[in-house]
């Protein structure tokens, strides 16, 4: 249980990031990992306190509170104070596919739960779970295991981001044969193409990938389900399907002056963002940042991504809108532990922001009203007002503006595909299950998970979509060893 009153009497800290000004002049991750003393340390605050609320993962007031995956973290806590390393890798690879993309890009939830929090800071879980992601690749005990028996059982997944990859590792696993189809040309999903390096370097989603491989996984990169390969098709040849195509369908703002050139979808920058530092692919003009006013609509993380993202092309400078107000800077009555807590605080991108142009690009309450071009029909501006308006009898404002990006979610799974299998989604845009344990749809022996099924949401959470997902294949091909039944042993 780690050191007695430990989380009294330690300190906690947080993994170290490079400065910001070093860190924006590349694209390498801008966390470092803690050394193995500094870990000891943390995993000493963990008090095993009996009721491990970082474990439960659970919707709470509308937040996720504990770790959706229920990680065993007071068990690897206490593995990793003892120094057994290994017995830690174990522990958390029992109930995590891929601890190396969650220990870079959770928002751990675990720790807005923790009981240590109550009274304390909460416990450094993430940073834990990351050095012993860490020492078992740097120690050689993440190797390929291929299952020894396979069941003759086939099953399609669609799309390899983290729901499709941890469905395909839990179901390869256990003997079924698992071919995953992916319209882009890499697999990853989100963690390849939509998230940025500086969170999760793209050597590390292709290190997992090679790994599903070399365990039988068979990956068919370039297959747009639907349209290269009909449902029809894959309902004929496989046992099962499951689709976790994600949540591509983007919310737009349908303002005048919208088709002004310079103004784009996140999800398009980001994507070229991405390729061009892959492959060297040309950025088109209207995607680089590079000496632009550049004004970012949306205050979610995507919006942050992009903020980074301009920095590190070069941007002259940088806002961020948000609809909402700042957070407060404590906890607020209506929002008691163990819910997360909805606080205030300065994320990389904002750090980096602040450092380069001296302030923080955050803009509060922000309606987008109009966008004004020039006569070459390039995006010259804009106007907002305020959500508050009523209230504080805030003005108009305008800003000038050459590149701007709108932010502003998703608006559930893309139609054509589900169309296709003739699969109902609700009003969202999520797609809607027959029996909401089972993970199967409307259609016999078709299944959907991760944010298709639950709308955009977590790396950590689509995991879990994927791994149920799996369980209740597996108990509807009737395997004998079922997993679904071993997770009520
Ligand atoms: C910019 C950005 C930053 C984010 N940052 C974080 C973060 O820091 N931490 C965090 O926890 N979460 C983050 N998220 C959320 C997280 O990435 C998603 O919740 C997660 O990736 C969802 O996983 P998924 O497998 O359901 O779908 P996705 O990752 O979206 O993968 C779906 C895959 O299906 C493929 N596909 C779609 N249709 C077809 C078809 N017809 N045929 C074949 N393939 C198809 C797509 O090409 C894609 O590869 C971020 C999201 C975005 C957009
Ligand atoms: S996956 Fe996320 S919620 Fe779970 S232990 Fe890791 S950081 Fe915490």
């Amino acid at each position: 249980m780690g050191q007695f009153m430990g989380f009294l009497n330690i300190e906690r800290k947080n993994q170290k990031e490079r400065s910001p000004l070093e860190r924006t002049d590349d694209w390498n991750e801008y966390k470092e990992a803690m050394t193995e003393k500094e870990i000891g340390e943390q995993a000493a605050r963990c008090m095993d306190c009996g009721t491990p609320y970082c474990q439960i993962g659970m919707i709470v007031n509308r937040g996720t509170s504990g770790c959706p995956i229920h990680n065993l973290i007071p068990e690897w806590n206490d593995l990793v104070y003892r120094g057994l390393w290994k017995e830690a890798y174990e522990r958390l690879s029992k109930t995590n596919n891929f601890p190396e993309f969650t220990s870079k890009a959770c928002p751990a939830p675990c720790e807005g739960s923790c009981t240590a929090g109550l009274v304390s800071d909460p416990v450094s879980i993430k940073s834990i779970e990351r050095a012993i992601i860490d020492r078992a690749f740097e120690e050689g005990w993440v190797v390929p295991r291929p299952p020894l028996r396979r069941t003759g059982k086939k099953v399609a997944v669609v799309g390899s981001g983290p729901a499709g990859l941890a469905c395909a590792d839990q179901l390869n696993k256990i003997g079924h044969e698992v071919a995953v189809f992916e319209r882009s040309d890499r697999p990853g999903g989100l963690l390849m193409y939509g998230i940025p390096s500086m969170k999760i370097e793209k050597d590390v989603v292709d290190r997992r990938v090679h790994l599903l491989e070399e365990e039988g996984v068979v990956f068919k990169t370039g297959v747009n389900v639907g349209r290269d390969v009909t449902a029809a098709e894959l309902k004929n040849d496989f046992d099962a399907v499951v689709l976790c195509t994600g949540s591509g369908k983007r919310r737009e703002l349908p303002i005048e002056g919208r088709d002004l050139k310079g103004i784009a979808p996140a999800m398009n920058y980001l994507t070229v963002s991405n390729r061009h530092l892959l492959y060297g692919e040309p950025l088109p003009p209207d995607l680089n940042a590079r000496g632009k006013r550049v004004i970012v609509i949306g205050g979610g993380d995507t919006g942050e991504d992009c903020v980074a993202t301009a920095i590190r092309q070069g941007c002259r400078s940088v806002v961020q809108f948000g609809k909402h107000g700042r957070l407060p800077d404590r906890r607020t009555a209506g929002n008691p532990w163990p819910e997360h807590p909805n606080v205030f605080s300065v994320d990389y991108a904002y750090e980096e922001a602040e450092e380069l142009f001296g302030r923080d690009p955050r803009e509060y309450y922000v309606e987008t009203e109009r966008f004004t071009g020039n006569e070459a029909g390039h995006v010259t501006g804009l106007t907002t007002g305020s959500f508050k308006k009523n209230r504080d009898g805030r003005e108009q404002k305008k800003w000038d503006a050459d590149l701007v990006l709108i932010a502003i979610g998703f608006r559930g799974a893309e139609d054509r595909l589900f169309d296709d299998f003739e699969i109902q989604r609700d009003p969202s845009g999520r797609v809607i299950l027959a029996d909401e344990h089972n993970y199967q749809t409307s259609r016999e022996g078709i299944f959907a998970a991760g944010d298709a099924r639950r709308g955009a949401t977590l790396i950590v959470w689509a995991i879990e979509e994927g791994r149920k997902a799996a369980a209740a294949v597996d108990l509807y091909l009737d395997d004998k060893q079922s997993l679904l039944k071993s997770l009520f042993k």
